[in-house]
């Protein structure tokens, strides 16, 4: 049965839709089947897997809302050879109207129940807030990615996250796990990134991924060609980052299923 990853961190601009689009692109690479979910009503994950979002045929709203089947509503064609549900502004309506539904927290992991098997690897790019959105992507999942900025505050910021992805998988999700913390847009060579990667690592040990991501305009610019960086440079540090992530998360989920 497919694993299914939310990518979140209530912080805006961290590095969730370049994780989400880089690592599903990097798994899709491996042969594995994946799918990816735009959960952000900015649809930056949908632009960035080369699907318009102002030209959609379907979106997660008509997926949560209307309660169409999954597979009718995932496009297969992506500039990095992975399925998605994508989003565009409609999806702000979509959080509205789930407030009035009834078992409005699960309506994605009941949408997601027919096509789990099929893939290999889900993954959910969840908007910068903590909605009924995100809560739904923590009912949906086994785990959850944090990505951060190794800055001042990102322990205490951190710290507050994972109390309330606590609270929130004791009432929606209570196997809901936290998959890893990914370091993201790094500098090695600013010292405060280093102090906090250290503390970081001291907290949290084997939680935080190996695989850190550099800073790289590669992957800032990839979304412009509507592609994951991979399909738009390879060579690039950044590309060659997230090819090192997909391998650690298939490591840690092939240990996990043989202990
Ligand atoms: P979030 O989804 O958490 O809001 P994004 O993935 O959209 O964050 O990243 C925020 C901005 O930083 C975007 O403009 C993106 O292109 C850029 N960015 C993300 N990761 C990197 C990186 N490793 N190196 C350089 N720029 C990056
Ligand atoms: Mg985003």
């Amino acid at each position: 049965m497919g694993k299914v990853i939310a990518i979140a961190n209530q912080k805006g601009g961290v590095g969730k839709t370049t994780t989400a689009v880089n690592l599903a692109a990097s798994m899709a690479a491996t042969r594995r089947k994946v799918l990816l979910i735009d959960l952000d009503p900015q649809g930056n994950a949908t632009m960035g897997s080369g699907v318009d979002k102002y030209d959609v045929p379907a979106t997660v709203y008509d997926l949560l809302v209307d309660e169409k089947p999954a597979a009718n509503v995932i496009q297969t064609e992506t500039s990095g050879k992975y399925h998605l549900l994508a989003a565009n502004g409609d999806v702000t309506a979509a959080e509205i109207k789930l407030m009035e539904v009834f078992a409005r927290e699960t309506r994605l992991r009941r949408a997601l129940e027919p096509v789990r098997d099929y893939y290999d690897f889900i993954f959910i790019d969840c908007p910068p807030s903590l909605n009924l959105l995100t809560v739904n992507a923590m009912a949906a999942a086994d785990s959850v990615l944090v990505p951060m900025q190794c800055e001042y505050y990102a322990l205490e910021g951190l710290t507050a996250l994972m109390d309330t992805i606590e609270q929130l998988a004791s009432f929606v999700n209570p196997n809901l796990a936290i998959e890893g913390i990914l370091r993201t847009m790094y500098d090695p060579r600013n010292r405060l990134a280093n102090d906090v990667s250290e503390q970081l690592k001291n907290h949290f040990g084997d939680k935080v991924y190996r695989t850190v991501i550099p800073r790289n305009v590669r992957l800032a610019e990839a979304p412009s060609f509507g592609a994951p960086a991979m399909y738009y440079d390879k060579s690039s540090s950044g590309s060659k980052a997230y090819l090192a992530l997909a391998g650690e998360v298939i490591r840690r989920a092939e240990t996990a299923t043989t202990a």
